[in-house]
């Protein structure tokens, strides 16, 4: 049920990208007919197969019409069909060729002798997508698989032979959408409107200095995201940056666009205010705090009073704990009180301290450099603590401060303005971008009474 349920999301997320890709607003209705179309396709390949068809002489044979190519171009070519599954438990190439209706003992013996081809075999783990063009009677046309995350094989019929040839996937960028309410948490509003996780962290680091995501967010609170991603051969989407965002807490809009700059680019106001949180208000974004900062207080596994020069905040075992800026690892490990342990070293003569994890992301050693968002390890309940927490420390020049206190938080803000010249490049280069934000803007109340 998860996969389907996630498929359903992917489908919500195809009408959304699909409208959002028609830029004119006279176009709105081929946009329609646009999504409809990949509704259907998306139906066809979410569900796979057609069981009960058969072609006779090989019994059973799945079969799937290439949607795509027939609604979308005209241009297909009668009897070839597109399949896609992918390797299941205990499949070998020949049972999973057959699950698809290829039925080519030709073709399953140039793929055991030859030298290229055979490295399918090399990477047959279960999971992994492959793709299929055959004609009615089973022959194999050409076959897509991916043997790592760069690496495509293809093996191509060209006249009476096949071809075996290995190359990075090829990708396709566009700009993807979602736009939500939320009712009962962001978590829960993301997840509906069918938004990865990368891009949530991202949309709570780019508010945070606006917007407190512990204690803040109400219901009918909406969001709307306008962000890159890159769809591979196998319809799988790999999402990248936010480009333009709107978050509407207690009433109040804020908005950021994304320019490029020399620096590579940053986030802005459309007015071309620069915002950046220096310091990431949290290293968990949705989380509350369960013990303050105090010089005294009654330690619960001490049994003494003792200084809390630290937060704790409340998260289930194995949230995942986020650099609150760009960092060097100074310290992972045990310590006494503290369990496993990462300590890290930003600029300007401040550290901070995550304690009690769960663990750590694999391969975090010290010396190395960690930017800002990143994962660091996980929420855990080692060392001196009751319950799964995080305690979390921001020391300045050697000595704790409350991270919630007025000295820390002047770190969590900077501002970088866009001015003369580049202020006319900006406002041309985020127009398009605002504009389709206003226009999405209006789709959250019809996703609201979809719920
Ligand atoms: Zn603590």
């Amino acid at each position: 049920m998860k996969t389907i349920k996630t498929k359903i999301q992917d489908l919500k997320h195809w009408i959304l990208t699909q409208n959002s890709l028609t830029k004119a607003s006279d176009s709105r209705r081929s946009g329609m007919v646009a999504s409809l179309l990949m509704l259907s396709f998306g139906v066809a390949t979410a569900f796979g197969i057609t069981p009960g068809l058969s072609t006779g002489g090989h019994g059973v044979t799945p079969v799937i019409e290439d949607i795509t190519r027939t609604q979308l171009s005209g241009v297909a070519t009668p009897g070839l069909y597109v399949q896609q599954d992918s390797v299941h438990n205990g499949d070998t190439l020949a049972s999973l060729l057959f699950r698809m209706g290829v039925a080519d003992q030709e073709a399953l013996a140039f793929i055991r002798d030859d030298k290229t081809a055979k490295e399918i075999f090399k990477s047959m783990a279960p999971g992994k997508p492959i793709r299929v063009q055959k004609n009615t009677s089973g022959t194999l046309v050409s076959l897509r698989f991916p043997l790592n995350d760069k690496d495509i094989l293809r093996i191509t019929r060209v006249n009476d032979h096949f071809e075996a040839t290995i190359a990075p996937a090829s990708e396709t960028k566009q700009l993807l959408q979602a736009t939500g309410t939320i009712y009962s948490s962001l978590f829960a509003a993301a997840d509906n409107a069918g938004l990865p996780d990368t891009v949530t962290r991202q949309l709570t680091h780019l508010f945070s200095t606006d917007i407190d995501f512990h204690n803040d967010l109400r219901r009918g609170d909406t969001f709307s995201v306008i962000y890159e991603a890159a769809t591979d051969e196998f319809d799988q989407i790999k999402p990248g940056r936010i480009m333009a965002a709107e978050f509407v807490n207690k009433g109040q809009a804020y908005r950021r666009v994304f320019f490029s700059n020399a620096d590579g680019g940053d986030y802005f106001t459309p007015e071309g205010v620069g915002i950046k949180a220096s310091f990431l208000r949290s290293p968990i974004p949705f989380s509350r705090v369960t013990s303050g900062f105090t010089t005294e207080r009654f330690h619960p596994i001490l049994k003494m009073w003792r200084a809390h020069k630290g937060i704790d905040l409340a998260a289930p075992m194995g949230t995942p704990v986020e650099a609150v800026a760009n960092a060097t690892v100074v310290f992972a490990g045990w310590k006494n009180g503290y369990g496993n342990v990462i300590e890290l070293r930003h600029s300007n003569g401040v550290d901070t301290v995550y304690g009690h994890l769960s663990g750590f992301v694999r391969g975090l050693r010290v010396g190395e450099h960690i930017r800002q968002g990143e994962l660091i390890g996980y929420v855990g309940m080692t060392g001196w603590a009751t319950g799964p927490h995080l305690h979390y420390e921001f020391k300045i020049n050697n000595v704790q401060r409350d991270p919630q206190g007025p000295e820390v938080r002047r770190y969590l803000r900077v501002s970088i303005n866009v001015a003369g010249h580049a202020k006319n490049q900006f406002l041309a280069a985020t127009a398009p971008l605002i504009k389709e934000l206003n226009a999405i803007r209006g789709t959250s109340t019809a996703q609201a009474n979809f719920e």
